[in-house]
Order: C-alpha cells, then structure tokens, then sequence
C-alpha cells in the first residue's frame, strides 16, 4: 500500500475506521501501519481491537485492580488495559 497523504489525512482516515461498527483483521493491519507511520499515538482506539488477532474486540469484560480485562471472543486473548482514574 503507498502512502502519499497527509498526518491530518491519515489521523481522518483512522477516526473514520474506528468510527465503524465492523472491521476487518486486514484493514485493522492497514490502520495500524498508517498510524505507525505517521507516529499516531492510537490511544483509546487500542481498546476496540484485540492485541492479538486484531478483530473487533467483543467478549467478557472483567474490572479488577484498575485493569480492564477483555477476553476476546475470537482467540481468547485477555487483553487487559489499564484505566483512567479521574484524580481529584
Ligand atoms: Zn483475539
């Protein structure tokens, strides 16, 4: 895949996708290579795709100890994520 765009097209580009309600494990491959590429920070977005297969993130969701635990449905892989505490 070539890239000739810019970082404020390819951040477009990546809100677009995540704003989907289904995804592919080869265009999540794709987003992930352009935000790689244009060294954009994922952030939450990370959460809405299994670290492992990188299919949509769907399945048991556990909170323990500050982490989110997500046990995709495709693979099993317990993705945990770390969550935000509001400071006061
Ligand atoms: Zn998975």
């Amino acid at each position: 895949m070539k890239i000739d765009i810019s970082k404020s097209e390819a951040r477009e580009k990546i809100d677009a996708f995540f704003a989907r309600e289904e995804f592919s494990v080869e265009e999540a491959r794709k987003i992930k290579r352009l935000a790689m590429k244009f060294k954009i920070r994922l952030g939450d977005y990370k959460k809405l795709f299994c670290k492992k297969c990188l299919s949509k993130l769907k399945g048991r969701t556990r909170f323990s100890g500050g982490y989110k635990t997500v046990v995709c449905k495709k693979c099993g892989e317990r993705n945990r994520f770390k969550m935000d505490r509001q400071r006061s």
